[in-house]
């Protein structure tokens, strides 16, 4: 991948899938599509909520968190009034959840977010909590399975909540054997280039301490 497609700026890595509709890079259709397989032949329609996002639907989500246009929870769940905090805290608070534009793993379109269509009460709406993904909730069965089994299939989850400063997150699978030549890749220099070309809000306070978030962020994983 080059440094637009690593930086989710382009999309000539990127093939659409029409189903289940997602976007994938294109060597990671045929992993899906097999790890999707064997989850149907267990009961799980298997489904991306989420899979490739570019740059600028980061940024989007970014701007409007910073702003306080998108509400912003706690560790604990807790709602944040943005009002209240200054610009490099509300940085720290926009990462505990969402990624900085140009450093979100969904920008390679090896990692997707995962969940099971029959699971799915009618009207329910999914909102990737980890709760969801507990036992008693309507995801907990996939969960399982997928931690015995996506490894097979080369996919492993690189957010524990161990060595990654991102919170937890049990639904979100990457495909290592071309995510882990991305995450070589998307050095310190070429994310401070992305990031010092867009209208980021508090583009300073990230700037200034961007060594610190990359090795937080984008170089810590954990492995199964
Ligand atoms: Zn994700």
């Amino acid at each position: 991948m080059n440094d637009g497609e690593l930086t989710g700026q382009i999309r000539t890595h990127i093939t659409d899938v029409p189903d289940p509709d997602c976007a994938l890079h294109t060597d990671v259709v045929s992993p899906f599509l097999n790890l999707r397989r064997a989850a149907l032949a267990e009961g799980f329609d298997l489904i991306p909520q989420s899979s490739f996002r570019d740059f600028s639907r980061q940024l989007m989500i970014w701007n409007q968190k910073f702003s306080g246009e998108k509400p912003m929870v706690d560790a604990a769940g807790r709602r944040i009034d943005v009002s209240e905090l200054g610009a490099a805290e509300r940085v720290e608070a926009i990462l505990l959840w969402s990624a900085l534009p140009g450093a979100s793993r969904h920008h390679w379109g090896t990692d997707v977010d995962l969940i099971d269509r029959h699971a799915l009460a009618p009207g329910y709406r999914v909102q990737l909590t980890p709760g969801e993904f507990a036992p008693g909730g309507p995801f907990a069965a996939l969960a399982e399975w997928l931690e015995a089994n996506a490894p097979r299939f080369g996919f492993f989850r690189p957010f524990r909540g161990v060595l990654s400063g991102v919170q937890p997150e049990p639904w979100h699978f990457s495909f290592a054997p071309v995510a882990e030549n991305a995450r070589r890749n998307l050095t310190p220099a070429v994310l401070h280039r992305a990031i010092a070309a867009a209208p980021l809000l508090g583009k300073v306070e990230v700037l200034e301490r961007l060594d610190a978030l990359h090795a937080r962020y984008v170089a810590a994983i954990d492995w199964p």
